[in-house]
C-alpha cells in the first residue's frame, strides 16, 4: 500500500491512509510495513519498552495501547471468527485489574488519564470480541472491508424474508408465540455463526460479508423479540 516509506512516518498521521479511518489498530493494520520497525518508548521516561508490557519495567508508569495491537492481540487471541468467551472474560477481568482508573488515583494526571483511556479501549475491544455480529464486522474492517448502512444492493430474496419475519413478530401476541419466533431465529443465527467462520477460515471475506450481512438483519430480529417479550411480560405482572 505505501509507495515510499520516507512518506509514513507514523502510521498514525500517515498520509497513504485515508484521515476518515479513526481506528488506530486498522491504521496499524493497513500499515504494517513501517509499524513493525516501529520502536515502542515508555512516554515517561523515553526508555525502550518490550511490546506486552502494560507498564514501563523501568519507571512502573502505565503504557498507552500498543498501537499496533488490534482487539485480538489486545487479548491474546488468535484471529480467528470463533473465540472462547471464557478466555476472553478471564482476560478482561485481568487487564481491567491492573488498568481501572480507581488504581492510578494516587498517580498524576497523565497516568490516570492513561488509565481511563486504556481501560475504556478495553471495554470497547471486549463488548466487540464478545458479540459474535460485531465480532464479524471487525474482522472485516481489518481486511478494510465494511458492509453497507443502506439496504440497496441486499438481496431481494433476504429482504422478503425478513420482512415476513417482522410481520410474524407483529402479529405475536403472547409470550409463546414470540418464544417460538425467537427459537427461529436463534437457529438461523446459529447456522450463520457456522457458515461465518467457515468464510473466514478460508479467508472468503465476500462470503463472510454476505453472511454478516443476514446475521445484521436476524440480530436485529432477536432485539425486537426481546424488547417486545419484556413488555409483554411487564403487562402480565402489573
Ligand atoms: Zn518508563
Amino acid at each position: 500500500m505505501l509507495k515510499s516509506k520516507d512518506l509514513c512516518k507514523s502510521f498514525l498521521q500517515c498520509k497513504n491512509i485515508a484521515s476518515n479511518i479513526s481506528t488506530i489498530s486498522l491504521r496499524a493494520s493497513l500499515c504494517t510495513e513501517t509499524t513493525k520497525d516501529l520502536e515502542l518508548k515508555c512516554w515517561k521516561c523515553s526508555k525502550s519498552l518490550s511490546a506486552k508490557n502494560l507498564f514501563c519495567q523501568y519507571c512502573s508508569s502505565v503504557q498507552k495501547p500498543n498501537p499496533r495491537d488490534n482487539y485480538y492481540d489486545l487479548f491474546d487471541l488468535k484471529l480467528n471468527y470463533l473465540v472462547n468467551s471464557s478466555d476472553l472474560s478471564k482476560k478482561f477481568k485481568q487487564l481491567q485489574s491492573q488498568l481501572h482508573p480507581d488504581k492510578f488515583s494516587n498517580k498524576d494526571k497523565e497516568e490516570q488519564s492513561i488509565s481511563e483511556t486504556y481501560s475504556s479501549y478495553i471495554n470497547k475491544a471486549y463488548s466487540i470480541l464478545q458479540n459474535p455480529l460485531e465480532r464479524g464486522l471487525y474482522l472485516l474492517s481489518l481486511q478494510n472491508i465494511s458492509i453497507d448502512e443502506d439496504t440497496k444492493g441486499t438481496d431481494q430474496k433476504l429482504l422478503m424474508e425478513i420482512l415476513m419475519l417482522n410481520e410474524e413478530l407483529d402479529d405475536s401476541s403472547t409470550i409463546e408465540e414470540l418464544e417460538s419466533l425467537a427459537d427461529t431465529i436463534r437457529i438461523a443465527i446459529d447456522e450463520l455463526t457456522k457458515k461465518i467462520n467457515i468464510s473466514f477460515e478460508q479467508k472468503d471475506f465476500i462470503l463472510a460479508k454476505d453472511y454478516l450481512i443476514r446475521m445484521k438483519y436476524f440480530t436485529s430480529l432477536d432485539t425486537k423479540i426481546r424488547e417486545k417479550r419484556n413488555q409483554l411480560e411487564l403487562q402480565k405482572h402489573s
